[in-house]
């Protein structure tokens, strides 16, 4: 089997506009839309074993082309037979195209990515004090390792065939990912070298599906990236939709780069409005949960980020009531589990205060307690969404939902999903 996207349910009054389910199909199996991918940015969902991520509900995962490459190196997943394979998942998987990592080791090193576009805008102040560790120019990206120093230079080509080698069911073409703090100027260069990287990905990819034809076969999904200007995401959207050469056009499409938590839906819409509506689109690095109502009823069908897993080994957790710290000491004699109304192992079987003296005592079980509840919490709050769509009242759970859950503000730094 190859790769195609049913759209199962659409324009229910009492969901958003352009909010949809539906089925992605891949050689490694289905996804139902809309769905939460984990990340798994090394092969590996840290400290949680595989058959825990499809015990918690979760349908596919997201790995990272960039570390893939640099260690072990693509050439190691090929020949164990995919990163599937590899790393005894399997389900459906995705890989990034290590576009985002060219932004936070390199041109983007140290500065936070969206959600604040009120300060300073300069495309000078990058790597202050530090080495740039990388560099972009209109052929691809070199960069230094961040494990050994080694320098290394990523051009669409070759992340098509990092890619191809991984064997993920889903890649993301080569995009130069920015901020909004570059500016306006620079946000156009970004949009024109992705365009002109996104058709030499197709080209790359249509000769690599050729010649390995005796893989499953892989799709390839276009970045929009424009930062938060609105002729900047409608170029990039209606460009990158309507793409095609050798034949080929993009499988589906990635929403990536700088995005205001304010303008969030706006932004998806402007780009839903000029994408094909038949293909499937995908948001990538977003997951707290208030972001995740809003890309849903936008038209959003899947999400990935390494939020849940990443504020869990802090011991930060999410409730239907709200997140908070597991370490507090508030917890050290509550013998309730964090979340009365989650079904997840963690839940089932832990109290808070054994999560807690777990934290206290720094002990390698609370990550993987932690991030199992974390990764249940948003796959199955996606899950409840898709199952309010096809009901027709997604908006009666977003309004249940966000009034209980009493989100306290995230810091800018749980923000950047650097993988
Ligand atoms: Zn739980």
């Amino acid at each position: 089997m190859s790769f195609s996207f049913d759209i199962t349910c659409e324009s229910k009054p009492g969901n958003g506009d352009f909010a949809r389910t539906g089925v992605i199909n891949t050689p490694h199996g289905s996804i139902q839309t809309p769905a939460f991918i984990p990340v798994g940015t090394k092969a590996t969902v840290k400290s949680v074993l595989p058959e825990s991520m499809k015990d918690l509900g979760s349908q596919a995962l997201l790995a990272n082309a960039y570390h893939l490459y640099l260690q072990p190196g693509s050439d190691i997943l090929d020949e164990a037979g995919g990163l599937s394979t590899f790393m005894n998942w399997p389900g459906p998987t995705f890989t990034d195209s290590g576009g985002f990592q060219v932004l936070s080791l390199g041109v983007g090193f140290k500065k936070v990515l969206a959600m604040d576009s009120t300060t300073f805008r300069s495309d000078d102040v990058i790597a202050h004090k530090k080495e740039r560790l990388a560099h972009v120019d209109d052929e691809g990206v070199t960069f230094k390792s961040h494990l050994d120093g080694s320098m290394h230079r990523f051009t669409p080509e070759v992340s098509m065939q990092v890619q191809h080698q991984i064997g993920a069911d889903i890649m993301f073409a080569f995009d130069e990912c920015t901020t909004l703090h570059n500016t306006r100027v620079y946000q156009e260069r970004a949009v024109s070298r992705t365009s002109a990287w996104a058709i030499r990905c197709l080209d790359e990819h249509q000769k690599l599906t050729q010649s390995r034809a005796t893989h499953p076969y892989q799709a390839l999904f276009g970045v929009i990236q424009g930062a938060q200007y609105e002729d900047l995401r409608r170029g990039a959207a209606s460009d990158l939709g309507s793409m095609t050469t050798s034949g080929i056009s993009f499988d589906g499409f990635g929403i990536g780069g700088a995005l205001d938590k304010e303008a969030l839906g706006t932004i998806i819409t402007w780009v839903n409005q000029e994408l094909p509506r038949e293909k499937p689109k995908h948001l990538l690095g977003i997951g707290a949960p208030e972001d995740l109502f809003v890309g849903v009823e936008n038209g959003i069908d899947t999400f990935d980020c390494v939020l849940a897993s990443r504020i869990a080994r802090t011991s930060a957790v999410y409730t239907m009531t709200g997140r908070f710290n597991i370490s507090n000491s508030r917890f050290r004699r509550d013998f309730t589990p964090i979340d009365e109304e989650c079904d997840c192992y963690t839940c089932a079987n832990y109290t808070r205060a054994y999560m807690h003296h777990l934290f206290k005592g720094k002990e390698i079980l609370a990550a993987t307690l932690a991030t199992i509840h974390n990764e249940r919490f948003i796959v199955r709050l996606v899950d409840q969404m898709r199952s309010a769509l096809q009901g027709g009242d997604f908006g009666e759970l977003k309004k249940e939902f966000l009034g209980r859950y009493a989100a306290k503000p995230v810091s800018s730094g749980d923000k950047i999903p650097l993988s």
